[in-house]
């Protein structure tokens, strides 16, 4: 019964023996060149990919920690192929496994997916080929990945390797925690012997020491390339009149293609509308739109070299076009995470590229609300919130955009970039030195053991239960911030917290500590400069005040009316994207 049916071709293995004949030829050896070359047509491996090839082909494990983009799939992908037995791959998105499967049968390798999708035939098909020892790859989900079922299936099979991508899944800190991820140190005690790989573009410390702790990583080889991505230059201003701010941000790419963001689906058909009439031709692409029609812009897309399009998050993951010359933001995106990925899709091809994003006040609101009111455990709105203020912290630096983001990701950039818009273009600053040596002595009095919100209250002098119930009421530092109001303490901490004098503590979820570097600070050998506030008198107020009126007119019916169906967005997003909700929210 080897007669497929003809319209499920999808996810059927290759038959033929192809890829065995192209990777072993005569020798019957097969060296990691020689199979880049061979199979994929490359000429040679990128940064670090053949150090982590050879150290799986040996047996090791790994953690793989490299930008979107840089090539990680080689580095299971020819292990898997170099060694003897199957490779098994587990891949968060169904979407995602049908791309790379396709891709890897157009190459003759012989790749499979085995998830909810199938029907029973296709199945069985994939079963057999599994066990036939027919296969070179074989893509699952973390939640089949994880059953005994599973274990038994593969138990007395060779096995190349087990590779766990998209591995920031693990962990609350990623933007998008699976919790079936969790489950996959179950790997190790059931299959000792085989290498385990896990890949991911998040490599912030939190994301990184929860996928080692979780995976059960500990003895893995960890390589990581820095994330800076040089061509790219970004820029984040506040929201004024944001469609005119986005079109003049447009205005400077005649003649190629880039991607705006919106966050709500109407929003993201009515810019698209908006773009066309202003002259610049744009596509809308969201969930929520006809399948053919969607697909046909994604192609256009694709293909094309004038144009915008206007797309949800729902568009992104897995595409892959070198030429895409800026990304907009017309929302907050999620994370500092997201918003790294999201900006991530620009200047692929390494020519040079720019980002921009418009935030306000709304925003932060509006995101605030989100989680506040979100249906999430406690425990989780608190990595949320700490999230967020990290993202703040990137649009509220004063210092260099490139060197906030790099610091996210725990890592140092020397010197300013010179060519994001707060190295172009410094913002107005106050030697804030005085008020940040207060907030550090508020976070080391304390204990190290609170978030922003409650250090603000200590500053300020607020005396409320939690104050009174850890005496820090009774200590020097308690009111020792007055003279600046809650809202500034606030963005002070966000600012420290991107400078790197502050982090957040894992365990603790979202309590600041200091950084080594604080120390200097305290010491008063290195001065600190804060973003000096809005303006809130004279001409540039009497814009901001029009600027956030028509903020408000964007988010009419707000409140709960806008949350409610910008949840109901996302859960169908989700749904459609087949992710648990929170990948979107
Ligand atoms: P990541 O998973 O790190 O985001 P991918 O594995 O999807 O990146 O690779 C991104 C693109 O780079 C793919 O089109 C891939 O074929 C290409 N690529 C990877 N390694 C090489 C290489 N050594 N030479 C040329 N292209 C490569
Ligand atoms: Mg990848
Ligand atoms: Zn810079």
């Amino acid at each position: 019964t080897h007669t497929r049916p003809p319209d499920e071709s999808d996810s059927m293995p290759h038959n033929d023996n192809v890829s065995a004949a192209r990777l072993f030829g005569a020798q019957g050896a097969s060296d990691p060149l020689d199979v880049l070359k061979r199979v994929y047509g490359y000429s040679a491996f990128r940064g670090q990919q053949l150090d982590v090839v050879e150290h799986v082909v040996a047996g090791g494990d790994a953690v793989v920690l490299f930008p979107t983009g840089a090539g990680k799939s080689l580095c299971f992908q020819i292990p898997a192929l170099c060694r003897n037995g199957v490779g098994i791959v587990v891949s968060p998105l169904i979407a995602l496994m049908r791309d790379q499967v396709e891709a890897l049968k157009q190459l003759g390798i012989r790749a499979a997916a085995l998830n909810s999708s199938l029907t029973r035939d296709e199945a069985i098909t994939v079963r057999r080929a599994l066990s036939a020892g027919a296969l070179d790859l074989l893509y699952v989900t973390p939640e089949r990945a994880v059953t005994d079922g599973f274990a038994e299936m593969i138990g007395d099979m060779d096995i190349a390797l087990f590779a766990i991508d998209e591995a920031h899944c693990v962990s609350q800190w990623g933007h998008d925690f699976r919790p079936e991820y969790r489950g996959l140190d179950c790997l190790r005690s059931r299959f000792p012997g085989v290498p385990r790989i896990a890949l991911t573009a998040t490599a912030d410390p939190h994301t990184r020491d929860d996928i080692i702790e979780r995976l059960a990583l500990s003895g893995a080889k960890v390589f990581t390339t820095s994330f800076d991505r040089p061509n790219i230059a970004y820029e984040i201003v506040e929201r004024d009149q944001p469609r005119q701010q986005l079109l003049r941000f447009l205005s400077r790419f005649k003649g190629s293609s880039g991607i705006v963001y919106c966050l709500s689906r109407a929003k993201v058909e009515d810019t698209a509308e908006w773009l066309n009439v202003q002259g610049v031709r744009a596509l809308p692409y969201h969930a929520g739109m006809d399948r053919v029609l969607r697909d046909a812009h994604q192609d256009a897309f694709l293909k094309e070299e004038d144009l915008c399009l206007v797309a949800t998050v729902a568009f992104g993951m897995g595409i892959d076009k070198p030429d895409v010359r800026y990304v907009a933001h017309l929302d907050l995106p999620g994370s500092v995470e997201a918003y790294y990925q999201e900006t991530g899709r620009a200047g692929r091809d390494g020519l040079p590229s720019e980002v921009w994003m418009a935030y306000g006040m709304a925003d932060v609101i509006q995101r605030r609300r989100m989680i506040d009111e979100g249906g999430a455990a406690e425990e989780i709105k608190r990595v949320e919130r700490a999230k967020l203020n990290a993202l703040l912290g990137i649009c509220e630096t004063a210092g260099c955009r490139r060197q906030a983001i790099l610091a996210h990701f725990g890592e140092a950039h020397p010197g300013r970039c010179g060519h994001c818009d707060t190295c172009l273009k410094p913002v107005e600053t106050w030697d804030g030195t005085e008020a940040a040596i207060k907030a550090l002595a508020a976070v080391y009095r304390t204990g190290e053991r609170f978030g922003a919100g409650h250090l603000v209250d200590v500053l300020v002098g607020t005396i409320n239960e939690k104050t009174e119930r850890f005496g820090h009421v009774d200590m020097p530092v308690f009111g020792a911030g007055k003279d600046l109001p809650a809202r500034t303490w606030q963005s002070i901490f966000r600012q420290l917290l991107a400078a790197g004098l502050v982090r957040t503590d894992h365990s603790a979820f979202g309590a600041l500590q200091l950084e080594p570097e604080a120390r200097a600070v305290f010491k008063r050998e290195r001065q600190v400069f804060f973003r000096k506030d809005r303006p809130t008198s004279g001409k540039a107020a009497r814009t901001a005040k029009g600027g956030a009126q028509r903020e408000r007119a964007d988010l009419a019916g707000s409140d709960l009316e806008l949350f409610e169906r910008l949840r109901a967005e996302r859960f169908s997003i989700a749904k459609e994207l087949n992710v648990p909700p929170y990948v979107v929210f």
